[in-house]
């Protein structure tokens, strides 16, 4: 069942989302060739508990730590070790907190170093694709809306969008109803409605969309170990139109990007301090 959140729910959404956001933040400005994810993992860690939130996979399904760190060909749910990362990689990193009852939940892909031309591009389709999905998340339109939306403009640079992961809604449950897949029909499945709150998180292969998994019995990744690019933001149905309530701002502070791709899904606009 689809639970629909009341404005103050929402706000306290919107907390635990900041804090995910903020935490990311932290990671990139500590993501360089020589550190390992154990060590990204434990700078998580530590910010989400200074900041009176627990963190939200950690424990979760029994999942062992507090970051999903899923490098190259690894699409998600990679669990963070300490080999160092290098100069080429990417590297996925996904991060829950838990705080006030409310989950929050995003991911963004990092180039570690200069990356090939190729992997670039994917990152940035993969970027553009979630808006593009976003966009698609208001009151009267339905779930097939967005993953029709990501399908057909990842697909169209021959890209494999992941079948068997999707986003999801959000709340006090870290999956919530609907499931939001990044493929679909336009105007079929749950119809959208006020105070729904989701993630919307496109998976997108290089190559293939086919995936595996390590024996570790967690590690996705893509079956012709391409890289693959995952990015998650949280969103709720404000007003009838999707509103973001988690932010890559802090991110973009640590790497000096300059980016007004936020502004027409925020009621007000986002100091990121
Ligand atoms: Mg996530
Ligand atoms: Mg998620």
């Amino acid at each position: 069942m689809i639970q629909i959140k009341t404005a103050e729910e929402i706000e306290l959404m919107r907390e635990s989302a900041l804090i995910v956001s903020k935490t990311l933040g932290e990671v990139a400005k500590a993501i360089k060739p020589g550190i390992s994810t154990l060590e990204l993992d434990k700078i998580a860690e530590e910010h989400i508990r200074d900041h009176g939130a627990i963190p939200g996979f950690l424990g979760l399904y029994d999942f062992p730590n507090t970051l999903c760190m899923s490098p190259n060909e690894q699409i998600v749910h990679g669990i963070p070790n300490k080999e160092p990362l290098q100069e080429g990689d990417i590297i996925s990193v996904d991060c829950g907190a838990l705080k006030n009852g409310f989950y929050g939940d995003h991911a963004y892909t990092f180039e570690v170093g200069e990356v090939p031309d190729d992997t670039k591009k994917l990152l940035q389709i993969t970027k553009e694709s979630l808006y593009i999905g976003i966009r698609e998340f208001r009151a009267g339109n339905r779930v097939g809306d967005v993953g029709f939306a990501i399908q057909q403009y990842t697909e169209k640079h021959g890209y494999g969008v992941v079948r068997e992961l999707v986003g999801h809604g959000l709340g006090r449950e870290m999956h919530e109803d609907p499931e939001m897949p990044n493929y679909g029909r336009r105007g079929r499945g749950k119809k959208f409605k006020e105070g729904m709150v989701v993630a919307i998180e496109p998976m997108i292969n290089l190559g293939t969309h086919r995936i595996n998994q390590l024996k570790d019995g967690w590690t996705i990744l893509t079956a012709d170990r391409k890289p693959s690019a995952h990015f998650e933001h949280d969103v709720a149905i404000v007003n009838g139109k999707p509103e973001l309530l988690s932010t890559f701002q802090y991110i973009y502070n640590a790497l000096g990007i300059t980016s007004n791709e936020e502004d027409e899904f925020r009621a007000k606009p986002l100091v990121a301090s």
